[in-house]
């Protein structure tokens, strides 16, 4: 970090720190026994967001991963398959879990930007393959995408691959750490993503600047079942409601602003377009994640890292030669312009030197 004047810190969404507000509603929150079904704010937290999301209960997690992992676990049995993108959080970003905790198969498709094409997994599937291959019993997609570049899936894509598994006794299950984001980028109703799947996750530690937590909903039932294995992997949480509060306090004040980091994303994807083509098309850029493929103009990412963080600005490679910078609650107008300086410059630099 030398010579750094600045920092901004464009790793991650998870980066946020809960605001001076959240934390006094944090300290002000009712709680009990969450283990004993006695949090009230928990509880409130969970039919909350099962009624923004068009389900019937929902469960508090203290994570993203062990969300989508109770997820994944109500629909597949150990020696069964689940099927995702060969980019998704689920395959890529939780250390084996399925297969670790839950016996669980996987194979993926590639899909560029992450971006769902139903017939990918449909022609994958086989949900009846007998005593020879995998029984397919669930189909995760992830909306909006993160490392495709926060791609938002289109309903009507993710509509119809629903018909088709639905009809073949096959579940979905929406990893929807940041539908928030496809719920501000696009209008559409969070219930009208949610109905489309059996359960979904989703994050409030991500953009929406709460510490910990996340929400899994689907059923009754599976929730119901959901609580007992959250239990089993480590995951209940005595009072919680100090936790749950400030999830209350992020739906409360800090969804319609993601809308913000959206258009924060755009302006330096549009100013990288006008110094290096070729590093990103700004029309792929739809939400608060912006990936910028370095390789193009000569750069490795991992150098590329090392010359932004010399200058105060901390992004993360995704592979050999891209890098990530995401957007988020703590991230203003002044560092967007800075991270849009130190971007350019380097990029012009590489373009210059080859
Ligand atoms: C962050 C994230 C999760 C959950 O991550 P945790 O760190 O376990 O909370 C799940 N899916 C996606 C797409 C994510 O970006």
């Amino acid at each position: 970090m030398s010579g750094a004047t600045r920092l901004v810190d464009l790793r991650s969404d998870t980066l946020t720190r809960p605001t001076a507000a959240m934390r006094q509603a944090m300290a002000g929150a009712e709680v009990g026994d969450d283990v004993y079904g006695e949090d009230p704010t928990v509880a409130s937290l969970e039919e909350r967001v099962a009624g923004m999301l068009g389900h019937e209960a929902g469960l508090f997690t203290p994570s993203g991963s062990l969300a989508n992992q109770l997820g994944l676990r109500l629909h597949v049995k150990a020696g069964e398959e689940v099927i995702a993108d060969s980019l998704a959080h689920v395959l890529r970003a939780e250390m084996g879990a399925a297969a670790v905790f839950s016996g669980i198969s996987s194979r993926s498709w590639v899909a560029e930007r992450g971006l769902l094409d139903p017939a990918q997994p449909l022609a994958m599937m086989q949900p009846a393959a007998g005593a020879y291959q995998v029984s397919t019993r669930l189909v995760v997609v992830e909306n909006t995408h993160n490392f495709g570049g926060g791609t938002v899936q289109p309903l009507e894509r993710i509509a119809a691959l629903r018909e088709a598994t639905r009809s073949q006794g096959v579940a979905l299950h929406i990893d929807g750490a940041r539908l928030w984001n496809a719920h501000v980028a696009t209008g559409t109703g969070l219930a009208a993503y949610g109905q489309l799947a059996d359960t979904v996750s989703v994050c409030l530690s991500k953009g929406l600047g709460a510490p910990v937590g996340s929400v899994l909903v689907g059923s009754q039932a599976h929730m119901d079942e959901a609580r007992v294995w959250r239990k089993r992997f480590g995951g209940g949480m005595r009072q919680a409601g100090i936790l749950a509060a400030a999830g209350h306090w992020a739906l409360d004040h800090h969804v319609e602003r993601l809308a913000q980091d959206h258009a924060r994303a755009q302006q330096v994807a549009k100013a990288v377009a006008d110094v290096a083509p070729g590093v990103v098309d700004p029309a792929t850029v739809e939400t608060n994640i912006l990936i910028l493929d370095v390789g193009a103009v000569g750069w490795s990412a991992a150098g590329f890292v090392t010359a932004a963080a010399d200058r105060g600005l901390r992004i993360y490679a995704t592979n050999a030669h891209a890098v990530r910078l995401v957007w988020h609650l703590d991230v203003d107008e002044a560092d967007t312009a800075y991270a849009a300086d130190v971007v350019t410059d380097l990029l012009a630099e590489a373009a210059h030197r080859s």
